[in-house]
Formats: C-alpha cells, sequence, structure tokens
C-alpha cells in the first residue's frame, strides 16, 4: 500500500477575531489536507527533473504521490529529500492510480522517445475517460501530436507540456509551455501556474499555448535558441580568450559587466559565475580544463530540421548545432590544426574598443537570433492552425527558464504593439539597436575573420541581418542557373507574379519546362 508522511502545519493566531478565525479555518483546511489519502498528482520519473518538480509541487501545498520504474529511487527519494514532506510513494502505476484523486492527473518526467509510449501503454489500464496525462519531458512534437489523438480516442486528457529551467528551474520555479487537450487547462492550471516561475513576483511562465503538439514545439523552439545563445557567448568568450589573451578573471568581469546592461540574462549570468570557478587540484580555471566536445540531445537539431522542413531561414540556430558537430571531431582538428594555415591569432588594437564593439555585436546578433525563432513559430502556428500568441510566449521566457533575459520584455511589448509583426527586427525598438550596433558589429566579425576565429553564429547572424534588409539578393542568377540545366523556369521583374518563363539558354533545348514545386 502507499506510505503517506505529514508535516506539521505552522499556523499563527492573531488576537483580533477576525485574524483568528482566518487562521483557524487555515488550519482547519490545511488539518483536511493533510488527512486526505489522495494524491492532488502524480509524478513518473523520479530523475533531475521529476524529483525537483515533486518538491516544487509539495512545497506549493500539493501532496504528490510518485513513482520511478526502477522502484528503489522511490525509497531513497522518501528517505532523502523527501522525507518529512506530504508525499506518497507508489510501488506500482496501479498504486499511483488508486492513490490520486480525479480526475486523476498524472505527469510524466521521463527520458523522451519510446520510454513515454511504453509508459503510456503501462498507464492505460489504470486511466479512466477524463483523467489527464502530462508530458513534461522533451518530447518531439509530432510525438506528441500522435499521443495526444491516441489518447483522445481512449477519453484521456493529454498535455505535452515543454518544461525549461533545469534542475533549479523545476525546484524553485520553471517556465512551463502546455498544449494539447485545451479540457485539461482548467483542471491543471492552478497547480501549473502555482509551480511556475513569476515574472515581476506575479505573472506566472506558464499559459495555455494551444492545441496538440504546441506546447512541446514551443519549448523546441525555446531550445533552439538555447542553443543559439550559448553559441554566442561561447564565441565572445573564444573571441577574447583567443584573440585578446584575457585570462578567466579578466572575462568575469567583462561578463558580469554585461550582465547589469541590455544582456542581462541567466545564461550570461552563468557564465560570469563559471569563469570564477578554479580547480583544486591544478590551480587552474576549470573552464581550461574542459574538453571542447559539446554534446546534444537533439532540440536544437529537431528546430533546424523544423525550419528546413517549414521552409522557414534559422541559419543562426542551425549554425549554432552545426557548432557543435564539428567540435565534436576533436581528433580530426587537432590533425587539421597542424595542417591548415591560417592568420596570426592575437589582436594587436585597442582591447577596450573591441570589448564594447563585443558587447553591442553580441546584442545585436541576439535579437536576430530571437527573430528567426519568433519567425519559426509564426511559420508552425500557420502550417498547424495554432494560434499562437507570440507575446504570451515571450512572456513565459521572460522568467524561469534558460534563456530568460531582460530583453523578452521588449519583445513582449514588440508583439502586444503589433501581434501581426512579421519579424522583431522590424520592431521600432529593435530596429533601432540594430542600426546603432551594426557598426560595432560589422567591426567584430571583420576582426574575427582577420584573425581566424571562427564565428558561425555571429557571422551568421550579420548576414541574416544583411540578407533581410536586401530589396534585391542574388537569387535571380540562381534562378537562371536552374533554369539553364534543368528548364525550371523563372519569374520576371517586370511580369506579374505566378507567371512563369523558360529560356532556350543553349540552343539546343526545347521550348519544353520542368514543373514547379516544392518537394
Ligand atoms: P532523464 O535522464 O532524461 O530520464 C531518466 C528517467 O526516465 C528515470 O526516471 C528513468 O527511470 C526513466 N525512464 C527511462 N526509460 C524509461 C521507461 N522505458 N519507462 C519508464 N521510465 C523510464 O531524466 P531528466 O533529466 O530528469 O529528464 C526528464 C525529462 O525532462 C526528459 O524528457 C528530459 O529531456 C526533460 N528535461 C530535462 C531537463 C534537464 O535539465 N535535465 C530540462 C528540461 C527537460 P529509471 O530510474 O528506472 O531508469
Amino acid at each position: 500500500m502507499p506510505h503517506t508522511q505529514g508535516r506539521a502545519p505552522a499556523v499563527s493566531l492573531g488576537s483580533q477575531g477576525a485574524i483568528l478565525r482566518t487562521g483557524l479555518e487555515e488550519l482547519e483546511e490545511r488539518k483536511a489536507k493533510l488527512m486526505k489519502t489522495k494524491a492532488d498528482i502524480g509524478v513518473v520519473g523520479l530523475a533531475v527533473m521529476g524529483e525537483n518538480l515533486v518538491l516544487n509541487m509539495e512545497g506549493r501545498g500539493y501532496t504528490v504521490a510518485c513513482f520511478n520504474r526502477s522502484v528503489d529511487k522511490v525509497d531513497v527519494f522518501l528517505a532523502g529529500r523527501g522525507k518529512g514532506r506530504n508525499l506518497i510513494g507508489c510501488r506500482s502505476l496501479e498504486e499511483l492510480a488508486m492513490s490520486l484523486e480525479r480526475p486523476r492527473r498524472v505527469m510524466m518526467m521521463v527520458r523522451a522517445g519510446q520510454p513515454v509510449d511504453d509508459l503510456m501503454d503501462a498507464l492505460r489500464p489504470y486511466l479512466d475517460p477524463g483523467d489527464i496525462l502530462i508530458d513534461g519531458g522533451n518530447s518531439h512534437y509530432l510525438d506528441t501530436m500522435r499521443r495526444c489523438d491516441a489518447a483522445e480516442v481512449e477519453g484521456i486528457l493529454y498535455v505535452g507540456a515543454g518544461i525549461s529551467g533545469g534542475e533549479e528551474g523545476a525546484l524553485h520555479g520553471p517556465s512551463i509551455m502546455p498544449g494539447g487537450n485545451v479540457g485539461a487547462w482548467p483542471v491543471l492550471k492552478p497547480i501549473l501556474q502555482a509551480i511556475a516561475a513569476k515574472v515581476d513576483d506575479t505573472t506566472p511562465c506558464c499559459e495555455w499555448i494551444g492545441p496538440d503538439g504546441s506546447g512541446h514545439f514551443v519549448k523546441m523552439v525555446h531550445n533552439g535558441i538555447e542553443y543559439g545563445d550559448m553559441q554566442l557567448i561561447g564565441e565572445a568568450y573564444h573571441l577574447m580568450s583567443q584573440g585578446l589573451g584575457m585570462s578567466a578573471a579578466e572575462m568575469h568581469e567583462v561578463f558580469l559587466q554585461w550582465s547589469t546592461g541590455e544582456l542581462d540574462s541567466y545564461l550570461i549570468e552563468i557564465t560570469a559565475d563559471i569563469l570564477t570557478r578554479t580547480d583544486p587540484h591544478t590551480n587552474k580555471p576549470v573552464v581550461d580544463l574542459i574538453l571542447d566536445v559539446a554534446g546534444q540531445k537533439g532540440t536544437g537539431k529537431w528546430t533546424s530540421q523544423v525550419g528546413l522542413d517549414l521552409g522557414v531561414g534559422i541559419p543562426q540556430i542551425a549554425e549554432a548545432v552545426f557548432a557543435r558537430s564539428l567540435s565534436a571531431i576533436k581528433e580530426e582538428r587537432v590533425l587539421a590544426s597542424r595542417e591548415l594555415a591560417g592568420p596570426e591569432s592575437l589582436f594587436s588594437g585597442d582591447r577596450g574598443v573591441l570589448l564594447a564593439q563585443l558587447g553591442k555585436a553580441l546584442y545585436a546578433a541576439k535579437i536576430c537570433s530571437y527573430a528567426q525563432g519568433f519567425q519559426l513559430l509564426r511559420a508552425a502556428s500557420r502550417e498547424y492552425g495554432w494560434r499562437l500568441n507570440l507575446g504570451d510566449i515571450a512572456l513565459m521566457w521572460r522568467g524561469g527558464c534558460i534563456i530568460r533575459a531582460r530583453f523578452l520584455g521588449k519583445i513582449k511589448e514588440a508583439f502586444d504593439e503589433n501581434p501581426e509583426l512579421p519579424n522583431l527586427l522590424l520592431a521600432p525598438h529593435f530596429k533601432k539597436v540594430a542600426a546603432e550596433a551594426q557598426a560595432p558589429w560589422r567591426q567584430v566579425v571583420k576582426t574575427a575573420v582577420d584573425l581566424g576565429i571562427p564565428i558561425p553564429a555571429l557571422g551568421a547572424a550579420l548576414s541574416y541581418y544583411d540578407a533581410y534588409r536586401s530589396e534585391r539578393l542574388p537569387a535571380n542568377l540562381i534562378q537562371a542557373q536552374r533554369d539553364y540545366f534543368g528548364a525550371h523556369t523563372y519569374e520576371r521583374i517586370d511580369k506579374p507574379r505566378g507567371r512563369f518563363f523558360h529560356t532556350n539558354w543553349t540552343g539546343k533545348g526545347g521550348t519544353t519546362s520542368s514543373s514547379t514545386y516544392v518537394a
């Protein structure tokens, strides 16, 4: 049978009648809750995220039933971090289902992919129509769409909730992006908003995103942007360390200063902190001892793939993923470093000037990266009919999550002002920032190129900016080439759009042209 653990409520009684009554009512309410044998929600999967979410929920006054495939982890958790908490440890999924208030709310916090399908199959016999099944992991949104449909057939309300913030966020308040069967939202909303991070101490970083896979799609794009942000910061660090020969302590000062201005963000803050850490054995900065091979779990790759599928240019995010792939071929790079020529990589100009330019370049490039992410969201919203509220999404990312940043407030304002804004770069604030930053941004890119320091994301951002603001691109020549070798036809600038022409370039082809379509 499930075992419950209770915690004595702390109640202070005031001397006046009203206060006393309120205090007593609260006490009764709390007592009733503690005596309750049923849990408000069940969590399956007690790894980093699951464990911390359970503690977060319990800390907000909810009774939580928990289960883990390797059952010993339930015991370890209840005897350790869960000790003395209002939790119900379960030894089977059946026990978990029996422990829950109805409609049941079950959150799966397990490894994405097949484990979620396996767990759904295993849970199915114990769930009733009207129960709510939430996948809080990083599932692919197409899987979530499929699972939503499958659950609906059985009357189960399925929700794919992207959760960001890592271990600390899960414990103290993550950003939560729920989407799926909207019938679940009234029942889920109180608990999810209670455990979510709050912007300005009041607004929860959790709102209903939309139908089927939309919550997981938004989380995926969040992660894609995260890849881009991390790569940009990595490139700034590379330029400082390799190009300017700066020490970790010196770079710490720069990041610290950036964290107080427009670049203020969680990732800049943790970078400043990382640069202070020294290895106790060697007395060297820990960051210098870490192998330069970046891992990835797939969400950046998925974002890039979806960009290709939906035909939305997100080069910065894709470059960030490719940069990790290039980092992974360490041995090959070491060999190539001895074979391939490059310029002298030490900067000889004014360090202070370059650092100031770098801060501006970083901010402008970051805006481009978010502009690309939001364009992808807009395209998916149209493709799937999700009606995403881009301003609300910016607000949800304002706190709790890994890409939380001061400037997301500006993004929220931009979409509130014009929900149909085609690109963030066209919002008055960001247009002005980019205009002011473009000269230093170009200077930084030139400097990195001169020094032979790779800047795939900073460079892709600048090219994106220049391409987006170009009235004319060389695609006319590409169309001519396509028509030359494959009779693919082209449109003309002096004729209405949608009319296609073919030139017999070699005099040997006929007048037959290929049809126009997108594969
Ligand atoms: P994880 O390492 O991704 O997954 C481990 C958990 O999955 C364990 O509880 C494990 O149970 C369970 N599991 C694996 N295969 C299973 C199966 N076939 N059936 C049932 N359970 C199975 O854990 P995590 O890092 O806490 O992440 C959980 C989810 O949140 C993942 O989707 C992850 O991508 C997502 N997420 C993680 C973070 C983060 O910072 N870590 C942040 C946001 C989102 P056993 O103990 O029995 O092996």
